[in-house]
């Protein structure tokens, strides 16, 4: 079958997609190419499912059509082959309603064997559970799986619809350096040695941050990249050692522009990829708000489980931990369980636990039993290690305060909010979870704003940016930045979805002056200021436009649409938790005169840790996945 198409050599594999056969094609002649999903043989038919990018469609071989009933009868799971034959309609009572294509079938005439194949290390035609180790030391086999493709076809779609909105938008896309300046702030760099500048490195971007500010005072009003960020950190499933944004800037605008900007974006995802139920408009939370209701600045509001202070109703009680806490200026906070009335000792204890582990000294629990209002509650009705310190109506005060009824469990914490904060978030996050609270259906998106500007590095002893330090502070608060650094606000912002940070951005200084009030805060002298920003400072002096930005990342908004936890299913070529590949062994040592091109010599410390990688296949953590 020769196809026009200029080379007289090239032949047609294939005329239609697995996948794509309807019953409209009933009757016609197709030419299909791919892997061999499953063989059945069925009282002398030979039954194959072949499986392309588009689906599966099931092919029948009968004895009479020789050749290619042989060829059907030894080939095996993941063969490649081309089939020919006509697309036939299914018997009655014999369609499968599951598969798109389920109506018809492809009765063979011919099979060809275009590769063989050994047996997968897994099954690629089942949703089996699988070592992670083994799904990324054979990923290509990974990802031919259905849920892989799945994924791989929505991030696909996501970044398209992404794509078409910014430029609708009014958005073009620029490329930044890949090959930076290692930048002192925030996570560790990835460096790269240089050749020509003997001692010199480079390093990736964490983020385009100074680049699309710099086109901002280059006079591009609105830049978008989808970009590959590098940070050399330890990794949790929501991180990994390179991974994509959506950087966003934009010059002339206001905090206001920038989350109506993201809000329209992501509207607009939640329309496209459907199925989903999401708010109408995102509410805006200050950080303070958020912590005092949910404890973190990243909350699932899935869920309630609000925290409440009930530092008012024991401040005087005789249960002196509860007493001292509050009048040493600490908090006494709580929230309500409903229906948790009946959790065992067994699982408070765990609970217990949970909160130790997050840092408290303990945990309070009160467990109202029946139904209806906190009324009239006797002492029968209520299950407390505190119960002699507190009347049934001052614990059904507690529970009242927390919106609890009777039925329901209270816990209670008690501290300096930043312990009280994270034990509650803690423990609404391990209850959510137990109790199966969170609508998996749902997309709870929420910007959070007014983020203190600095915390307190203890380590270091000094001020660190809570965002980063090119991160505009409230005009209002500027006179602050020598004075008391910790009640700075700051003009950033969070898009928070189920209990992720999706994306942040702020409103940046554009102003010199504030810039190194900024980097002094930050105890940085003028010559270091001069010496790692000197770019920046330079470039604000020639007419830098007011400007802000945001940067979602792309694969934890890939992952949530996805309904996957870890950003390594939506990543098509991911790495461990200790940053390596297993597919190709990444990271790896070079020839001695590779790094001598660099100038590296390498210590005895990686010269023994190389030796014992050379002796594993691809170094010594194939299962740290
Ligand atoms: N560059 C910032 C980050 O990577 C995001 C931003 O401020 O736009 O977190």
């Amino acid at each position: 079958m020769a196809r026009d198409c200029g080379f007289e050599e090239c032949q047609v594999l294939k005329t239609h997609g697995c996948g794509q056969l309807r019953a409209e094609h009933a009757g016609e002649q197709v030419t299909l190419a791919g892997w061999v999903h499953r063989r059945r043989d069925h009282g002398g038919l030979v039954f194959l499912d072949l499986r392309d990018s588009t689906g599966l469609v099931q092919v029948v071989v009968h004895p009479d059509a020789a050749p290619a009933f042989e060829a059907a009868s030894d080939v095996r799971s993941e063969y490649v082959v081309q089939v020919q034959g006509q697309v036939v309609a299914r018997r009655d009572g014999t369609e499968n309603p599951e598969m798109p294509t389920g109506s018809i079938e492809v009765a063979a005439t011919s099979i060809v064997v275009l590769n063989e194949a050994d047996t997968p290390p897994f099954p690629v035609n089942q949703e089996t559970d699988v070592v992670e180790a083994t799904r990324l030391r054979y990923r290509y086999l990974d990802l031919r799986r259905e849920r892989m493709q799945r994924n791989l076809r929505l991030r696909h779609q996501v970044t398209q619809f992404i794509r078409q909105f910014m430029d609708a938008d009014g958005f073009i896309e620029v490329e930044t350096p890949v090959l930076g300046l290692a930048t002192p702030e925030g996570a560790r760099d990835y460096l790269v040695p240089s050749r020509v500048h003997p001692g010199a490195f480079y390093a990736l971007p964490q983020s385009p941050q100074q680049w699309k500010q710099l086109l901002m005072v280059a006079g591009v009003d609105k830049y978008y990249q989808i970009a590959r960020c590098y940070r050399d950190e330890d990794l949790r499933g929501d991180r990994q050692p390179e991974f994509t944004q959506l950087d966003v800037e934009m010059a002339f605008v206001e905090q206001e522009d920038v989350l109506d900007l993201a809000e329209r974006l992501y509207l607009g995802l939640c329309q496209e990829v459907g199925g989903f139920t999401y708010p109408e408009t995102f509410p805006r939370l200050t950080y303070a708000e958020c912590m005092e209701r949910f404890g973190t600045d990243k909350p699932d509001t899935r869920y309630g489980l609000e925290i409440h202070d009930l530092s008012g109703y024991v401040r005087n009680s005789e249960f002196q931990v509860f007493a001292k806490v509050v009048q040493e200026g600490g908090r006494v906070r709580g929230f309500a369980v409903p229906g948790a009335a009946d959790v065992s000792r067994r699982g408070l204890d765990a609970l217990t636990e949970v909160a130790r582990d997050a840092g408290a000294s303990g945990l309070v629990w009160v467990q109202f039993a029946g139904e209806g209002p906190l009324d009239g509650l006797a002492a029968d009705d209520i299950k407390t290690p505190i119960a002699r310190f507190f009347s049934p109506d001052d614990l059904a005060a507690l529970g009242k305060a927390c919106g609890a009824k009777r039925g329901d469990l209270l816990l209670i914490a008690a501290g300096p909010d930043a312990l009280t904060s994270r034990v509650l978030d803690v423990l609404r996050r391990q209850v959510a979870e137990e109790r199966d609270l969170a609508d998996p259906e749902r997309l709870d998106f929420l910007f959070v704003t007014e983020f203190p500007a600095f915390e307190w590095d203890e380590d270091g002893e000094r001020w660190s940016a809570v965002h980063h330090l090119f991160t505009a502070p409230f005009p209002e608060d500027v006179a602050l930045l020598e004075s008391d650094p910790g009640a700075v606000r700051s003009n950033a912002y969070d898009l928070v979805c189920n209990g992720q940070e999706i994306a942040s951005g702020s409103i940046r200084i554009h102003s010199r002056e504030t810039q190194l009030a900024v980097l002094r805060t930050l105890g940085l002298t003028l010559e270091e200021a001069q010496m790692k920003f000197g770019h920046m400072l330079e470039a604000f002096r020639y007419g830098a436009p007011p400007h802000g930005g945001i940067a979602p990342g792309l694969d934890r908004t890939v992952a949530l649409f996805a309904g996957e936890r870890d950003i390594r299913e939506v990543i098509a070529f991911p790495k461990t938790k200790s940053a390596s590949d297993l597919l190709t062994g990444a990271p790896a040592g070079v020839t001695p005169e590779q790094l001598a091109e660099v100038h590296i010599l390498l210590d005895e410390e990686a010269r023994q840790a190389l030796a014992a990688r050379a002796t594993g296949v691809h170094g010594a953590d194939e299962d740290d996945a």
